[in-house]
């Protein structure tokens, strides 16, 4: 992943902010002549003001002698003017003179004329009565941040030469003995500890790190193993923080809602994703263009489920992922050179925890995402549109049904130990071409059997059809995922013709298990039609949806006769031709059943996972009409 992070770091190099560099809030400013060393100090108050300053992301424990690590030209008074706060006026005086220290260092190295100013001021006048006075006056306190300017109007941290001076401080502070870098392959000092973290979820870390002591005394810890140097660990840390600030680059998967004690960081999971080179929307045709992070926010990103179900406005793209890498564009070399990359990321108390990392050319990605999105791809429960379910939204869906209910919109979801191992297979499968994981095919089966009551508001029953609809694609895509693999090898015809097959209801179908799924929804149907004008809270797919999709042959029997005898008579009564319509349905289903060997007595996983798929095809379709 650094070396990925730092092939790409030519592509953002105008966006990123400058690195060791970090932004602050400041309160006092200190203004320095540099004619006179007369000074005045402004109070931004609690507005504060807010500058990009030097930084380092790895001060932490009690200051000492072997422990200073102040920054350059910006620190907290304790360090940029001795004001004592706790451990008194002693560790006070040690901090400053290390931020004296890197200062003067500075000095002698760029002689840049506002490092010199403050050093002299610092030098000269901060002992002095007067100063000291004034700093009381202004009530600083030791962890107030301080920052100075010696013009009046301009601040000049944002200054090529100081930010260089500071970088070289540091690598001589941060690195050791002489290795080779495992990213740029060049005999360089290597880096002995991170001074920079990545911050996310609120948690900050190394993007890497190394047992500072065992190096020291054996030489031969993880460090000596993959030695990195300053240039490449810094560059590494700056694009993927760039990354995880940028919308664009990342989504969240996972969040660790504890409050207070309890919190684990590893619950946090976020996916970071780009593509190594700059890559210019692919135009499909004059409507579609592919952009391929924007992509991501349909495979990763829940979207708001207010007033209506239906796709996302870039559905489309995502369907022509797949035809789009068979086209002759794709010989172009600009995307035979270009990779696209994402890793899975969360924060741990001493270093980044990387838990999947994905590396694939551009050319397999688009088949790969292409072929996971025609997998995945369903119907809507109203029969209307169809579309592919973002991954959060699988999992929303394989909640127990109460909390799932009761949970905000913006809420995601905490994985249980068995979520993130489906969570990680099933982003190999749409990145990877790897084949989707059986155990969400299980997950999927089980929570489908269970029928909530009908909500009452439009939203709550929203949430429930793409809740349903988001286990029959789960499904759906265990199921076809193969098949499709298989179809692409014998080309593009065969590959579209399996992709029809069912996205909606597959009237073709002979499977036995597809065609009891069906069954059920046309008795249902019928069960509607029956008592209509009156709507039905709860019918016989609420009572019998269990035993019908695992054991066929015990409820249809019964069902079947109830259907005939009761609704159907009473139907054929008063309307007529919904009757007709009806039967005909019934006597058709009935009859493929039968030429299958009857209704079987048990379905396994698979089995009942196909009579889902039937039943939520042909309810689809009845809705539809
Ligand atoms: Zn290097």
């Amino acid at each position: 992943m650094l070396k990925a992070l730092c092939e790409s770091a030519k592509r953002f190099r105008g966006e990123m902010p400058r690195r060791s560099y970090g932004k602050i809030k400041f309160k006092y400013v200190i203004e320095i002549s540099s004619e006179d060393n007369s000074f005045q100090i402004h109070d931004f108050e609690k507005e504060g003001v807010v500058l990009s300053v030097p930084l380092r992301g790895d001060r932490s424990g009690t200051p000492a002698a072997d422990n200073l690590k102040s920054y350059l030209l910006a620190d907290k008074a304790m360090y940029s003017l001795g004001v004592p706060g706790k451990g008194g006026k002693k560790r006070a005086d040690l901090v400053h003179e290390g931020f004296m220290n890197v200062l003067h260092r500075t000095c002698e190295q760029t002689n840049n004329k506002d490092a010199l100013s403050i050093y002299n001021f610092l030098r000269e006048e901060l002992k002095t009565d007067k100063t000291q006075k004034e700093i009381k006056s202004k009530g600083i306190k030791a962890d107030n941040w301080i920052a100075f300017k010696t013009d009046p109007k301009e601040y000049f941290y944002d200054d090529d030469q100081i930010a260089k001076a500071w970088e070289k401080y540091l690598e001589k502070e941060c690195t050791s003995v002489d290795a080779e870098c495992c990213i740029c392959g060049k005999k360089k000092k290597a880096l002995r500890i991170y001074p920079w973290q990545i911050s996310f979820f609120g948690y900050s870390c190394p993007i890497s790190s190394f047992n500072a002591e065992s190096f020291e005394s054996f030489g031969q810890s993880q460090t000596s193993n993959s030695p990195t140097c300053f240039d490449c660990a810094g560059t590494a840390t700056q694009v993927l923080q760039y990354l995880i600030k940028n919308e664009r680059y990342h989504a969240v998967l996972s969040k660790d809602e504890a409050k207070g004690t309890g919190k684990t960081p590893l619950k946090n999971q976020m996916a970071v994703f780009w593509t190594k080179d700059e890559f210019a929307p692919a135009q499909v045709d004059e409507t579609i263009t592919i952009d391929f992070e924007e992509l991501q926010t349909m495979i990763l990103k829940a979207p708001e489920i207010e007033t209506n179900l239906g796709p996302p406005p870039h559905e489309e793209q995502l369907k022509q992922l797949c035809r789009y890498a068979w086209s002759p564009r794709m010989a172009v070399r600009e995307i035979q050179d270009n990779a696209f990359y994402l890793a899975v990321i969360s924060p741990n108390k001493s270093r980044l925890v990387l838990r999947e990392w994905v590396e694939v050319s551009l050319v397999n990605f688009l088949r790969n995402m292409g072929r996971y999105a025609d997998a995945l791809t369903i119907v809507s429960p109203d029969g209307q549109k169809a579309w592919a379910p973002p991954i959060p939204v699988i999992f929303e869906a394989l909640k127990p049904v109460k909390t799932s209910l009761s949970r905000r919109d913006d809420d995601v979801f905490i994985p249980q130990k068995q979520d993130v191992n489906i969570l990680l297979n099933l982003l190999r499968c749409c990145y990877t071409g790897a084949l989707p994981p059986q155990s969400l095919l299980e997950r999927a089966v089980m929570r489908f059997r269970v029928f909530e009551k009908e909500p009452e508001t439009l939203k709550q029953k929203l949430r429930m059809e793409a809740r349903r609809m988001a286990l029959a694609a789960a499904m759906k895509l265990v199921l076809v995922y193969p098949c499709l693999k298989e179809a692409e090898k014998k080309g593009k015809e065969t590959y579209e013709k399996e992709v029809q097959r069912m996205e909606q209801l597959d009237e073709n179908e002979g499977k036995v298990s597809y065609l009891c799924g069906q069954l059920l929804a046309i008795l249902e149907e019928v069960q509607r039609q029956h008592a209509f004008p009156k709507r039905l809270n709860a019918t016989l797919v609420d009572r019998f949806y269990g035993t019908a999709s695992t054991a066929p042959q015990s409820v249809f029997g019964s069902l079947l006769s109830m259907a005939t005898k009761a609704h159907m008579t009473k139907l054929r009564k008063n309307r007529f031709k919904k009757h007709d319509e009806l039967e005909k349905l019934l006597e058709d289903v009935n009859e493929k059943i039968i030429a299958a060997h009857g209704f079987p007595k048990i379905l396994n996983m698979r089995e009942q996972a196909e009579f889902a798929l039937g039943f939520y095809a042909q309810r689809a379709k009845f809705r539809k009409n």
